[in-house]
């Protein structure tokens, strides 16, 4: 095939992070910890905002694990997870011996619905167990509904770990997400909003607990000058040289969620003009998503092909895109676990579509995207 391919979300370098790799260099900082990861965890702090502190870590899911552990999780505790998610956000509490409980998505951010977290609460309580946490996702970068998930972990007293992991940049009623959690989990993997080739963050309101994720990435090292450990340590401490890139990565942040934003205005145009496909938007003027992703479900029936049309129509011209997040209680690692829900989540796993959304896209790039959308969409347009 000679057309260059177009992805769902590739890294996308801003021009100075060699800089600071080359810093770490010749200084021969070349090892976990050092500037850069005092910089990089700086720079999250000022962007974010609210007094937060943030220790970076080797990635997302180190950040869940360490989050669930300063929760106090373990063996036998369960712990409520948003079912429409990736799998590292649920993976943590099997890591911990723990039993995940998944709640179903409400249609408006297709995140944690709320009426489903709180009868889940009722019948765990009643069936003799209090979950010990609730994980909720900012899916695709869209804000889950933060008031009413917090107003029920704060009625039952059940802490929250908000998993930002796809949210950087993202805020609600003004307040960054990452922010709203005991414990706020971020990813800078290859594919999200920003990247440090691979790595984490973990958010929290204090220094003593940012001091104890540290504690415990860093293999739980006690006061000593020889190695003596008290307790289960992890290696799960983000690199200098990562950390190197994570700078540069962060002076464009704001400019690459224009970028993101951007490619969810052409695709926002393109489909208010076809009828049998929703875009997934903010719901009111206090959400603003990075729209690290934008997402698409297909009504088959008013279309007439259905979403795997699209994606074998997208792939024959190579460009990918990808069905939403398979839903955790319909997997098969996951199915035994207990479920709270209607099969919202379900309905848009069938239907949902994720569309080439890198702030990398070229004009040539929005021009492939329409041709194949504009032959694919031909009897639908209004
Ligand atoms: C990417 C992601 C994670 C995990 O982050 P890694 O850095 O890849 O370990 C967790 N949760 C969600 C929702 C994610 O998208």
């Amino acid at each position: 095939m000679n057309k260059e391919k177009i992805w769902l979300s590739s890294p996308h370098m801003g021009g100075r992070e060699q800089t600071y790799i080359q810093v770490a260099f010749d200084t021969n900082w070349i090892a976990p910890l050092g500037p850069n990861v005092l910089g990089m965890e700086s720079d999250l702090e000022r962007y974010l905002g609210e007094d937060v502190f943030v220790g970076a870590l080797s990635s997302g899911t180190a950040a869940i694990h360490l989050g669930l552990i300063l929760l106090d999780v373990k063996a036998g505790d369960e712990v409520i997870c948003q079912s429409m998610t990736f799998s590292a956000s649920a993976n943590p509490i099997l890591y911990q011996g723990g039993t995940p409980v998944f709640i179903d998505s409400e249609p408006d951010t297709w995140n944690m619905c709320p009426a489903a977290l709180e009868e889940a609460i009722l019948d765990r309580i009643a069936k003799g167990k209090k979950p010990k946490a609730i994980i909720a996702v900012h899916l695709y970068g869209m804000p889950f509904k933060v008031d009413e998930i917090v107003a029920i972990a704060e009625k039952y007293q059940i802490p929250l770990l908000e998993d930002s992991a796809e949210a950087l940049g993202s805020s609600y009623k003004g307040r960054k997400c990452g922010t709203f959690g005991a414990v706020g989990v971020l990813s800078f993997n290859g594919n999200k909003i920003i990247t440090t080739s691979g790595g984490g963050a973990i958010v929290v309101p204090s220094k003593a607990l940012k001091d104890r994720a540290v504690f415990f990435a860093t293999q739980s090292r006690d006061l000593a000058p020889h190695y003596q450990h008290s307790e289960i340590g992890y290696n799960y401490r983000m690199s200098n040289i990562c950390a190197g890139i994570g700078r540069g990565q962060m002076e464009v942040l704001d400019a690459h969620v224009a970028l993101r934003r951007k490619a969810h205005a052409f695709y926002s145009d393109y489909f208010a003009a076809i009828e049998g496909v929703t875009v997934l938007k903010e719901p009111t003027a206090d959400w603003f998503s990075n729209h690290w992703l934008t997402a698409i479900v297909m009504d088959e029936a008013k279309v007439g092909k259905s979403r795997e049309d699209l994606r074998l129509a997208f792939e024959a011209e190579n460009i990918e895109s990808r069905p939403l997040w398979k839903p955790m209680h319909l997997q098969p690692v996951f199915e035994k676990y207990p479920y709270y829900g209607n099969e919202v989540s379900s309905r848009l796993f069938e239907q949902g579509l994720c569309l080439p959304s890198g702030s990398n896209l070229t004009d040539n790039d929005y021009l492939r995207l329409e041709k194949v959308l504009d032959h694919f969409f031909k009897s639908q347009k209004l």
